[in-house]
């Protein structure tokens, strides 16, 4: 088994160069992405960091939010509720489908699909539209460990352009999953799509649940600990988009991608790891994204299925904590 500082060395130079995929162009703004950009990151749930590459890297956090609104929402709402509203259910279609509520319950799938999350946003408490991005703000907050802000421009031309997030709202309003304020929900979805984050920080927030809700630099706490086991469930099987049931049988890892070329990943009671890259597939995930992350839980029996006693994960501290390093920028 290889050292893990080194290792993570060597993936950022055997990928750095791999250019398939392309930026995502349906919201105009992510165009101004650097197609070399790339970052690996990780954070053990002792708090220690290891990174390789444009780690400190700003871009919109977009589809990885929709993790942590659930969280919240499970919070403001309590499960049963959030149950009736938005499905668990895997769906084998793309992010932005239009086409699946449930017949019977008319609930989207579930909340990683753009209909789930926007049902998501529109369960989120606040006496007024700036209360629940203040709300929302502050849980991003506790997960990151300090200040956060919008990217208006990508906030903008999301909501500029966003005919189909607002179709699929139309239909959630239509079968009383949300309630009439569409432009308020939608904003506050764009909102969050928009937060800005850099891999490290991504990192941060995946310890932060893999360390049962608390902020391993920070020790605050970010969510409840009861609701983990939901948030890591539904990452687990729907989180990749189309992709999940690959994902799950070959990474074996809950992660949460996003089309700005993030994808976080949670090994519970272990470490949080983020790559950046913002070259996606035609399924929106990031192509040397998925690549690290096949390699890492190769090389360190990270699959959650692999048997324990193979298990000789890079993730015993002891073995590393004279090396928690950055390495690059
Ligand atoms: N804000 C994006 C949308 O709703 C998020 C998509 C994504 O990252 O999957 O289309």
């Amino acid at each position: 088994m290889s050292d893990l500082p080194e290792f993570i060395e060597h993936l950022y130079e055997k990928y750095r160069l791999l250019d398939s995929g392309s930026l995502a162009s349906y919201i105009p703004e992510l165009t101004k992405a650097d197609p070399n950009w790339f970052a690996i990151s990780i954070v053990t749930k002792e708090g220690e960091v290891f990174q390789v590459g444009d780690s400190q890297e700003h871009f919109t956090i977009q589809s990885i939010s929709k993790v942590f609104v659930y969280g919240m929402a499970l919070e403001d709402c309590n499960r049963q509720i959030l149950l009736e509203k938005i499905g668990v259910e895997p769906t084998g279609d793309p992010f932005n489908s239009v086409i699946r509520l449930d017949e019977n319950s008319k609930r989207p799938d579930n909340p990683m699909v753009n209909a789930g999350a926007i049902a998501t946003a529109g369960l989120i408490k606040g006496s007024s539209a700036t209360d629940k991005l203040n709300r929302m703000l502050n849980m991003f907050r506790r997960y990151i460990g300090h200040d956060v802000f919008i990217d208006a421009p990508v906030f903008m031309s999301e909501r500029a352009t966003g005919h189909r997030n607002r179709a699929l709202a139309n239909l959630l309003l239509n079968f009383g999953i949300i309630d009439n304020n569409i432009d308020e929900i939608l904003d506050l979805y764009f909102q969050q799509c928009s937060l800005v984050v850099n891999c490290h920080d991504l990192a941060v927030m995946a310890a932060t649940l893999a360390n049962r809700g608390i902020n391993p630099i920070t020790k605050q706490q970010a969510v409840k600990s009861c609701y983990i086991r939901d948030i890591l469930s539904v990452m687990h099987t729907c989180g990749m988009y189309n992709y999940a049931g690959e994902w799950a049988y070959r990474v074996g890892i809950p992660a949460k991608s996003g089309v700005s070329g993030g994808i976080i990943g949670v090994i519970p009671d272990k470490a949080g790891i983020a790559v950046f890259s913002p070259l996606i597939d035609k399924r929106g995930n990031s192509v040397r994204g998925i690549k690290v992350f096949e390699d890492l839980s190769d090389e360190f029996d990270l699959h959650l299925f692999d048997s324990p006693l193979e298990k000789c994960s890079f993730l015993d501290i002891s073995k590393h904590s004279k090396e928690s390093m950055v390495i690059g920028n």
